[in-house]
């Protein structure tokens, strides 16, 4: 399959999700909701005053890997509309599986919340919580479950189950232990809680319908035996919930009004809305219910957003790690220098909706950049050094060239950049012989050193074995940038330089895309059917470039995670890690224009 280019117009998109909450609060559907302060049942809720929340959204990751640019959009979109809203925000662990999740995983989670600028603490509440928090209340709702009929204890094995449950056009079949009495039920249920049974010999059923043409009706699975320890509650259960149990628990426990899913639930929607249904009509969950919507997920080009795709690149060493600038992970999007703020542009501008979308990554670039032309101080670096030499500038002396630090903002005033003999020009900036066009130096031609004076290139010294060392010039001393005499001599190149004995050399790290096609691993056109491509054998060999440069003085200073406009470069970050004060190593975040084009 080859990806579809989905060039969505650079406007904030429709959201009907937006459009839906706004409808719920004219219709006034949640105004009568109560909030106990925390998560609770029917009964806490029910004695605390009216939910001061107008909505409630959560943000529900497993912490079970590092976050991506998919959650992104998801984490923006429900702490948005909490924000726009007048509502809240959860954060909430989906722990409730014991053997995948790690602490590290739930502190990185954290940093990238924050990270993003969302916060789960608004209007003098905390909303952080883990799903695990909630066993108790998971096993009285499937305690109550099987007293009123609608669960019960199979003992099949699993094969039967599998086989017994039916296709896409063919209905299942009742298990023979369907009609276990409720005693017989809540006795053996109260026997896998305590333990008496090894994994997999029972399992606890919703009792719904095994005919029915959704698959997830067909009385599916809430409970399963599991004798494993739990990162927070230890070895205290033996049982945990399915997924499809707890979530909508999770969410009705939080008052959530709207809960929000990617489309790959859309066919759990029916049992999240009986399940709560059940336990409402036993009294034990608030009315209104949380809704499930369900949107479409991000897919970018030239990036892989699958967990098992990330684990294998950074297990199999294709990158250095979790927080590689290359990975599109938020811990790398960090690394790499990449603004919150571009995030929420990006977000805003792809808006949500139901269909599959493939996202062009010059979509999400081009938001970076435009938030980070605005943000980002200019600095000048020389990344392909060429020493160049003016002949009639007196050696030893020093004097200082001022230049903005932002073009957009003079408020944010110019700094000093020293001017002396020796400077570091890029190597493109220089052709001995031009070719058609080319205005920067040559010799016989005059150019401007921006912020300095224009000077007139005279020739260039090479080594033994032809290769140019060194750039020669005059000055013209009438000419500096600033002065009366600024315009008497009109040139048409502009180039940018360091003073070579003031100049910090620097580390810098040239990241580009990772892949060099946009649908990595997908068939293209023309691949026979016999083609098999494999997503690795996409990479971009290209992906990383350590080089040298001279960067201005001024930069020696940087700090860890500040980030500048490079001149004619773009935008570049001070390493997080790497960084030492008084020696900041840099990562190119983006170009200043697309080269992919
Ligand atoms: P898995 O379930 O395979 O472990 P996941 O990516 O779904 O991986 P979760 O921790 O369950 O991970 O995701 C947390 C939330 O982020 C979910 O609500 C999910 O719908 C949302 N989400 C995950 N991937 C994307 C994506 N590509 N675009 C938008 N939302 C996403
Ligand atoms: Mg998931």
């Amino acid at each position: 399959m080859t990806a579809p280019h989905d060039k969505t117009p650079p406007a904030p998109a429709a959201n009907f999700i937006k459009n839906l909450v706004e409808a719920d609060l004219a219709a006034g559907k949640h105004a009568q909701r109560h909030w106990a302060g925390h998560p609770g049942t029917a009964a806490d809720h029910a004695a605390g005053p009216l939910d001061p929340a107008r909505i409630r959204t959560r943000f529900p990751p497993e912490p079970n890997g590092y976050l991506h640019f998919g959650h992104a959009k998801s984490i923006l979109l429900n702490f948005g509309l909490a924000e726009q809203f007048g509502g809240r925000c959860h954060l909430r662990f989906d722990d409730t599986n014991p053997e995948k999740e790690e602490q590290e995983y739930v502190d990185s989670i954290v940093d990238a919340v924050k990270w993003l600028g969302c916060s789960w603490e608004q209007g003098g509440e905390t909303n952080l919580y883990y799903a695990s928090n909630y066993f108790d209340w998971m096993a009285q709702f499937a305690e109550y479950l099987i007293s009123a009929g609608h669960a019960y204890v199979d003992s099949q094995s699993a094969d039967a189950m599998r086989a017994n449950r039916g296709t896409l056009t063919e209905p299942g079949k009742d298990s023979p232990y369907r009609q276990r009495s409720v005693a017989e039920n809540s006795a053996l249920f109260a026997r896998m809680r305590a333990g008496e049974f090894p994994d997999g010999a029972h399992i606890l059923r919703a009792k719904i319908d095994m005919a029915s043409p959704n698959i997830n009706l067909r009385d599916p699975a809430i409970y399963r035996i599991r004798h494993a320890t739990h990162h927070n509650t230890g070895d205290q259960w033996c049982v945990y919930p399915m997924y499809t149990f707890a979530h909508p628990i999770e969410d009705a426990l939080e008052n959530i009004t709207h809960s929000i899913c990617t489309l790959e639930f859309e066919d759990q929607r029916p049992f999240y809305d009986w399940l709560l249904e059940r336990l409402a009509e036993g009294g034990l969950l608030q009315r209104p219910l949380p809704q499930q919507i369900e949107f479409s997920r991000l897919n970018l080009t030239y990036v892989v957003l699958s967990k098992r795709k990330l684990i294998q690149l950074v297990e199999e060493k294709h990158v250095e790690g979790w927080d590689d600038p290359r990975l599109p992970t938020l811990v790398g999007a960090r690394r790499r220098g990449y603004a919150p703020a571009g995030f929420r542009l990006f977000a805003e501008r792809i808006g949500v909706s139901k269909n599959d979308s493939n996202i062009d990554y010059v979509l999400f670039e081009d938001a970076m950049r435009e938030v980070m032309n605005e943000s980002d101080q200019r600095r000048v670096a020389v990344l392909d050094p060429l020493k160049l030499i003016i002949d009639n500038y007196p050696a030893g002396q020093v004097e200082e060239c001022l230049a903005p630090n932002h073009p957009l903002h003079p408020e944010l005033g110019q700094r000093p950049m020293p001017f002396s003999r020796e400077l570091w020009i890029e190597g493109e900036d220089f052709q001995e012989v031009p070719e058609k066009g080319f205005r920067r130096l040559f010799p016989g031609n005059k150019a401007r050193l921006k912020y300095g004076y224009v000077v007139e290139c005279t020739g260039c010294d090479k080594d033994e074995t032809g290769k140019v060392v060194a750039v020669r010039c005059t000055y013209l001393p009438d000419t500096k940038s600033g002065t009366p005499g600024a315009d008497s001599v009109k040139v048409k190149g502009n180039l940018h330089w360091v003073s070579a004995a003031h100049a910090y050399p620097a580390q810098i790290r040239l990241y580009d895309r990772l892949f060099s096609v946009p649908a990595p691993g997908a068939r293209r056109e023309g691949d026979g059917p016999e083609v098999e491509r494999n997503f690795l054998d996409d990479l971009n060999p290209a992906s990383k470039t350590v080089i040298t440069a001279q960067l201005e003085p001024a930069l020696q200073n940087a700090g860890a995670e500040e980030r500048f406009q490079f001149e004619r470069h773009g935008y570049f970050v001070a390493d997080r890690v790497d960084s030492r004060p008084g020696a900041p190593v840099f990562n190119r975040t983006v170009t200043l224009k697309d080269a992919w084009k």
